[in-house]
């Protein structure tokens, strides 16, 4: 009797032996280590929201020289995340200093082949990482009447035309440097969160602003259409020092998703 349930457990042992073999020759690391980095804008709402899949949140700054973000701009998007993002093990800010890039003005692809070159953060283990690139450029889409701010591109990525912000508060000494980098920073934030009603899964759709797609009609949010137009851009920052927050049904949005 003994020596009968000594081998079941042996011949079960043997199988386990040879399923978590086969488990782990199945589930070898995926080659491409950016493939979680590589997806549409908003695939990455819930994970980067919630705790479900990763309890952790890398976000790389990547700047050349002088086109750092200022400190101010650091400390609120910090606070911003910390309000709005559930990783209980903890939110990191990297910056990571690169020499000039070359290429201004750039296109998508271009921001594509520039965040290939100088991203060090990508998704791995516990930890999902967002890129944001402080562009020492312009945008391709600029023309003299419009100026393109910032653009999220994909499920994690970001880029903030600091060339662009520092060049429109250098010539209007109304304009505080602080409050557009801060504004910029986390509209392009709320994209890559989903906002608003980005793949159509938002529970609140009814303040989606049919006019402007993927944006917030109400007119203090942070994710109220701005238009492009350099005039308008000039005027809607012209002697502004408090920057525009989310409106609660923004945040409603964002926790249905596992947000804070
Ligand atoms: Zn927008
Ligand atoms: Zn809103």
């Amino acid at each position: 009797m003994k020596s009968t349930s000594i081998k079941i457990t042996l011949i079960l042992c043997s199988f386990l032996l040879i399923i978590s073999c086969k488990k782990s020759d199945d589930s070898e690391p995926i080659a491409d280590y950016k493939a979680e980095n590589r997806k549409s804008l908003g695939l990455s709402a819930e994970e980067i929201l919630s705790s479900n899949t990763y309890s952790k949140i890398t976000v790389e700054f990547v700047y050349f020289g002088l086109y750092r973000p200022t400190d101010l701009t650091i400390s609120r998007f910090r606070d911003f995340l910390g309000e709005r993002l559930n990783k209980p093990e903890g939110i990191t800010i990297r910056e990571t200093s690169v020499p000039e890039v070359q290429g201004s003005p750039f296109t998508t692809a271009e921001l594509i082949s520039v965040e290939d070159e100088n991203r060090t953060a990508y998704t791995s283990g516990d930890t999902i990482a967002v890129y944001v690139f402080f562009a020492n450029g312009v945008s391709s889409n600029d023309t003299n009447n419009r100026v393109t701010l910032g653009t999220a591109y994909l499920n994690t990525s970001i880029v903030v035309y600091e060339k662009t912000l520092q060049a429109l508060a250098a010539s209007n000494p109304s304009i505080e440097l602080s409050t557009i980098e801060t504004t910029t920073l986390q509209h392009e934030f709320g994209h890559i969160l989903g906002l608003v009603n980005l793949l159509d899964d938002d529970i609140h759709s009814e303040h989606m602003d049919t006019g402007h797609p993927k944006h917030c009609k109400v007119e203090d949010c942070l994710m109220y259409f701005e238009s492009n137009s350099r005039s308008k851009v000039l005027e809607r920052f012209s002697g502004r020092v408090a920057f525009p927050e989310l409106d609660p049904l923004c945040i409603a949005d964002l926790q249905a998703k596992g947000g804070l």
